[in-house]
C-alpha cells in the first residue's frame, strides 16, 4: 500500500481547487452510507507524454454505476474527460499517475433515501507506482468472506459501499500473512480479488469467471482478453472452481491498480511450480507496450497529453 502523494490541485464540482481545500462535510451522505460511485484510472508517462488508459471506457462505467443508484452526474462525459486532461496538465504530471473520479451524495438529509442530497463530483490524480508486486507475484488466500451477491449489491456497479466487503477480505488476508484475497461468489465459485479480476491458465487456455459470477466487469480484464487473443491464446469466460486455483498452471490478477499481477500461490499451495509462468509474462509485456503507447494497434485506447 502506498501513502497518497500530494499534488497541487483536485478538480471539484467544476473547478480546480487547491489540494488542501478539497474537503467534504462530516454529514456527507456517502460517508455514512456508502452512496457514491467511483473509478480508478491509470495514466502512464513516457517521453514527454502522459497516456491516460481507456479513459472513455472508465467514464462510461462511471455513468453506468451512477445510473444504478439514480445519481444524476451534473456534468457530461466530455466535460469530465476534459477535466481529467486539465487536471493532469495543471498538476504537471510527469510520472505514472492514478486518477480517481468520484461522484457522491453530499450533505442535505439524514436517512436512507439520498435523492435530495446533491451529487458532487471530484477528480484527484496523484503519482502511483505498483499496487501489488507485479515482479515477484503474490500469495493469496481464498477469503472466508463471500463476494457481495448480485441480488444484494450489484458488484458490476462500482459503488463506494461495495468496498467494505473488499476491505474485510483484504484485512483478513494481510493479517493471515497473505498478500491478497480471492473471493468466492455466493454460489461458491471463484469470483475476483478485492480490487482485481482473476484469470487462470490450464494447458495453454485462459479461463476467467463470467460476468454472472458477481464480478466487476474490469477494463483490464477486457484488455487482457483482447491481447491474449492477439497472441493466439484461447480465452474462455466460464465458471472457475476453487480447486482449479490449486491445480492450474498459472494464475494472475488484472486491474487498473494491479495491472497484471502474477499469483504464485493460493492457500499455501504453489501455483504451477510457484514461479511466474510464461503466459503471464508474455501478457505483462504486451500490456505495458499498449499502455505506454508502444503498440500502434491500440492507440485508440490512449488519451495522450503532451507535457513537454
Ligand atoms: N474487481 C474489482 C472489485 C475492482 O475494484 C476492480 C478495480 N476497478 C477490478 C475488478 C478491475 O477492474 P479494472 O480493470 O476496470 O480496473
Amino acid at each position: 500500500m502506498m501513502a497518497i502523494q500530494e499534488t497541487k490541485y483536485i478538480w471539484m464540482n467544476g473547478s480546480l481547487v487547491d489540494w488542501k481545500e478539497a474537503q467534504v462535510h462530516v454529514l456527507t451522505h456517502a460517508l455514512h452510507y456508502g452512496t457514491g460511485v467511483f473509478e480508478g484510472i491509470r495514466a502512464y508517462w513516457r517521453d514527454g507524454v502522459v497516456y491516460v488508459f481507456r479513459l472513455q471506457d472508465h467514464l462510461r462505467r462511471f455513468y453506468n454505476s451512477a445510473k444504478t443508484y439514480f445519481m444524476e452526474i451534473p456534468y457530461s462525459r466530455d466535460e469530465l474527460s476534459d477535466a481529467v486532461v486539465d487536471l493532469l496538465k495543471a498538476n504537471a504530471a510527469r510520472e505514472n499517475c492514478y486518477i480517481r473520479p468520484i461522484a457522491y451524495r453530499a450533505f442535505k438529509v439524514i436517512g436512507l433515501d439520498p435523492s435530495k442530497c446533491p451529487v458532487h463530483v471530484a477528480i484527484a490524480a496523484f503519482p502511483f507506482g505498483k499496487y501489488l508486486d507485479i515482479d515477484k507475484g503474490v500469495h493469496c488466500c481464498v477469503s472466508a468472506w463471500r463476494r457481495i451477491a448480485v441480488d444484494a449489491l450489484p458488484p458490476d456497479a462500482k459503488a463506494c459501499g461495495n468496498y467494505v466487503n473488499s476491505a474485510l477480505a483484504k484485512m483478513e488476508a494481510l493479517r493471515n500473512g497473505f498478500d491478497e484475497a480471492i473471493f468466492l461468489d455466493s454460489h461458491g465459485y471463484v469470483c475476483e480479488g478485492t480490487g482485481e479480476n482473476i484469470f487462470i491458465a490450464r494447458a495453454n487456455i485462459l479461463y476467467t469467471p463470467p460476468t454472472s459470477a458477481a464480478i466487476l466487469e474490469g477494463i483490464t480484464r477486457d484488455t487482457v482478453i483482447q491481447l491474449a487473443g492477439d497472441l493466439g491464446y484461447r480465452v474462455q469466460e466460464r465458471i472457475v472452481t476453487r480447486n482449479e486455483l490449486y491445480v492450474c498452471d498459472e494464475a494472475f490478477f488484472t486491474g487498473t491498480a494491479a495491472e497484471i499481477t502474477p499469483i504464485t500461490g493460493v492457500d499455501h499451495r504453489p501455483v504451477g511450480d510457484g514461479a511466474i509462468g510464461p503466459i503471464t509474462r508474455e501478457l505483462q509485456e504486451a500490456f505495458f507496450d499498449v499502455v505506454t503507447g508502444k503498440n500502434e494497434r491500440y492507440k485508440d485506447w490512449l488519451t495522450p497529453i503532451g507535457l513537454l
